[in-house]
């Protein structure tokens, strides 16, 4: 259509597996879902296999919606990104973070990382890194308790500017984690040029390793990942299997329904008192 608005050009694109009219009172709902309250933060925990215990937690929005229940990132989160809402959303998960991390240290439980996820439109707000350098002074924290979780789709979208902002993030104390590792397009070649400290191997290809038996792909990340003198994390995690390769390989850290499913905020300070580990 020539004369298509804004709008109307989003309409199509939003996917043809759910009804328009579903879509639309989706977006109408969400632009009221912050101020509303009905945001919630996730966190699942993440350990550290050597030491044997929970060394960060990654937070995971949720939609607490009054009429559908409890909605996952996955329906909402493309159409914030679409919207321009995952601005707004974004920053309500890093105040949550801090005010998460801030309670913890209140209470004197042990010091843990929370990573966070950033969408590309994020990442282009000329406020992006002195919006999380101001949430963390005024929380009074250590910028060593954040990490920003990023793919490399995102890194590759606009390779000059992120690689300033991921500069300004590490120089800061904050640190970088490439998500959903091995399922972008990008060229190697950006892991020694960027302030990175973290993989997480994707969770397909730790799925791999149950399915088939086949883990070349994540033997090859892990020896990269050690190569570089890289953090790696494995994300879904299901099985003993899994983690006994993962342990054979030295991974770092895991993550995964087999430590744990994403836990609400008093779950995860449960879980962190108690300090389980598999
Ligand atoms: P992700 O960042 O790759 O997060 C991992 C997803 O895998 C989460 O789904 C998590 O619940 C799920 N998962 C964890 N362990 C297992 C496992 O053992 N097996 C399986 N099959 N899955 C596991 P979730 O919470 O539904 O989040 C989906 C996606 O939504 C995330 O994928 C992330 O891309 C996005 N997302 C979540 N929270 C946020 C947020 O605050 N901001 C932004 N921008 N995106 C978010
Ligand atoms: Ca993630
Ligand atoms: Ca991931
Ligand atoms: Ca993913």
């Amino acid at each position: 259509a020539k004369t298509c608005g804004r709008d109307n050009c989003q309409l199509f694109h939003m996917g043809m597996n759910v009804p328009l009219s579903n879509r639309l009172s989706l977006e109408n709902d969400l632009r009221h879902a912050l101020e509303r309250n009905q945001l919630v933060a996730y966190y699942q925990p993440q350990v550290d296999l050597k030491r044997g215990h929970i060394v960060g937690f990654e937070c995971l929005i949720r939609w607490q919606h009054p009429v559908r229940g409890l909605i996952s990132p996955a329906e909402f989160i493309p159409l914030a990104e679409e919207t321009g809402m995952i601005t707004a959303i974004g920053k309500w998960m890093l105040d949550t973070a801090c005010q998460q991390l801030k309670v913890w240290k209140t209470r004197e439980l042990p010091p843990v990382r929370l990573a966070i996820n950033i969408s590309p439109r994020q990442m282009e707000q000329p406020d992006f890194v002195e919006h999380i350098l101001n949430a963390l002074h005024q929380h009074g924290l250590d910028q060593g308790m954040l990490e920003v979780e990023i793919t490399e789709n995102l890194i590759m979208k606009d390779v000059e500017r992120t690689v300033e902002k991921l500069k300004q993030l590490s120089a800061s104390g904050i640190k970088i984690a490439i998500d959903d590792f091995g399922t972008g397009y990008s060229s190697l070649n950006y892991l020694k040029k960027f302030p990175i400290h973290t993989i997480k191997i994707d969770q397909s290809f730790i799925a791999d390793i149950e399915r088939d038996g086949d883990t070349s792909i994540v033997t090859a990340i892990i020896a990269m990942a050690k190569g570089l003198h890289l953090n790696l994390i494995a994300e879904g995690v299901e099985t003993e299997n899994q983690l006994a390769f993962l342990r054979r390989m030295e991974c770092d850290e895991i993550q995964g329904y087999l430590l744990s499913e994403p836990l609400t905020a008093q779950a995860a300070t449960t879980m962190l008192i108690e300090n389980i580990t598999p």
